[in-house]
């Protein structure tokens, strides 16, 4: 026999059982999205390397060691997405959808990061993100975290998030910061984790959010971050702050929380759960005023989030949250007994499908005696089935089987769709 070929590590199936729980969770994203005015996008999967390399930066984990890049036939450097942003503001600004004016915009898809494969973190995972353009103020910062926690709410989980807020100010304030920081750790820098030790050259406010211990007892006495932080900044963070809580949205400054990508600047915020172990973070987003003009484009201020769908599921899987509508059942298995009987099966069926759309009606395809058919709707689970055998069909008739009960009776086809829509 030919040796069979396994899926590529840390990228998963997802297998008949699941797929109903993506589908209730996509579906419920697009509703909200939707009322909110937001447009989906959708741009390719491979971009040139150098889109991410300046998108996201050359001295995030991200460029550092996460992506997927290779040579295309003709030498040029592709990446699979690591992210979304960065290919949203490329398709957005190519397509003149940036210059002088607003766009609301969500996409969804797989996205690739060499990672380390464990439960919540997988090398193709799946992201919703959520990006708005050209508007400066912190209504719409506000108006992106409030949508978020809707979406909280319609899916049973806002209970079970908090959402952390923080500022990183302007660029130049974050230098400024960045230079005094460097100053203090230098002076420890052989008690910082490896890790901690690279990013004091490269990209120290990582340096804050590093999990190890003796690095986070060094950053107890580190001088802070708001301390740096000037008034625009502050009047935007206090604004944003002011809104939610008038929106009655709970949250928690994180003064340590910077996010792990170049490009935020001024408002950054996770959700984060305590269900998930360390992978604890669903979502996760800020304001990246300097992204489009980064990647060539006019000066437009951004603000977006992503959320990981593998993670969301892990979570209403979890809590036990998924409704019984979402999950996966027939309404009605259709068997049939000889040649006359499988055509009028199929005319049945279609009629049911017609009548009401969102009925599951499965047909029995393939024939076989009476036993083995029952058998078959048996396994199936729908709630009724429908037998046409010779005589039904040519006294006009089809009978009705209740699954959970038992009881069978007939019924005429010509009225078949109304006597099952009464039923259910
Ligand atoms: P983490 O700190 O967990 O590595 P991140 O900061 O790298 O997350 P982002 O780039 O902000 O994550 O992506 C947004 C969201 O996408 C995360 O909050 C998470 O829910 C999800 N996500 C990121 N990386 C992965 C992954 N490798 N597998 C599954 N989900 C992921
Ligand atoms: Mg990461």
């Amino acid at each position: 026999m030919a040796r069979k070929i396994q899926a590529i590590r840390g990228m998963n199936d997802i297998l008949p059982d699941q797929s109903s729980v993506w589908l209730y969770l996509e579906k419920t994203v697009a509703e909200v999205v939707k009322s909110y005015g937001y447009q989906q996008i959708r741009f390719p999967i491979v971009e040139n390397t150098d889109l991410f390399k300046r998108g996201v930066g050359e001295t995030t984990d991200i460029v550092e060691k996460e992506m997927y890049t290779f040579e295309d036939r003709n030498g040029e450097s592709l990446t699979l997405r690591p992210e979304g942003t960065a290919s949203c503001v490329r398709a957005a600004d190519q397509a003149g959808l940036l210059f002088n004016q607003t766009q609301r915009l969500w996409y969804t898809g797989p996205m690739f990061r060499y990672e380390r494969p464990q439960k919540g973190r997988y090398r193709q995972f799946h992201q919703i993100g959520v990006e708005a353009f050209g508007m400066a103020s912190a209504d719409i910062d506000a108006e992106l975290i409030i949508l978020s926690a809707r979406l909280w709410q319609k899916l049973g989980l806002l209970d079970h998030v908090e959402l952390q807020l923080n500022t990183i100010g302007l660029a130049s304030e974050r230098e400024a910061y960045k230079a005094a920081l460097v100053e203090y750790l230098t002076e420890f820098k052989d008690q910082l984790d490896e890790d901690s030790q690279r990013r004091l050259g490269t990209n120290p406010l990582r340096i804050l959010d590093s999990k190890d211990e003796a690095t986070q007892t060094v950053l107890k006495n580190a001088p802070s971050l708001e301390a740096f932080i000037g008034e625009e900044s502050q009047g935007h963070f206090d604004r944003l702050q002011a809104i939610l809580a008038a929106n009655g949205i709970a949250s928690v400054i994180n003064r340590r929380l910077v996010r792990g990508l170049d490009y935020y600047g001024k408002t950054v915020f996770e959700w984060v759960t305590t269900h998930l172990g360390s992978q604890a973070t669903v979502c996760a987003g800020g304001r990246y005023d300097g992204l489009v003009e980064q990647l060539g484009g006019k000066a437009t201020p951004a603000v977006g989030f992503a959320m990981g769908i593998e993670r969301l599921v892990l979570l209403l899987e979890t809590l036990d949250l998924i409704p019984t509508e979402a999950t996966f059942s027939s309404d009605v298995f259709i068997i049939s007994m000889g040649d006359e009987a499988e055509l009028a099966s199929f005319v049945m069926a279609e009629k049911l499908r017609e009548a009401r759309p969102s009925l599951v009606v499965l047909r029995h395809c393939g024939g076989g005696n009476f036993k083995n058919q029952m058998k078959k709707a048996d396994k199936s689970a729908a709630r009724f089935t429908l037998i046409l055998g010779q005589d039904e069909v040519q006294q006009g008739l089809c009978q009705i089987k209740d699954m959970s009960t038992g009881e069978q009776s007939a019924y005429p086809l010509a009225d078949i769709a109304k006597g099952i829509i009464d039923k259910l």
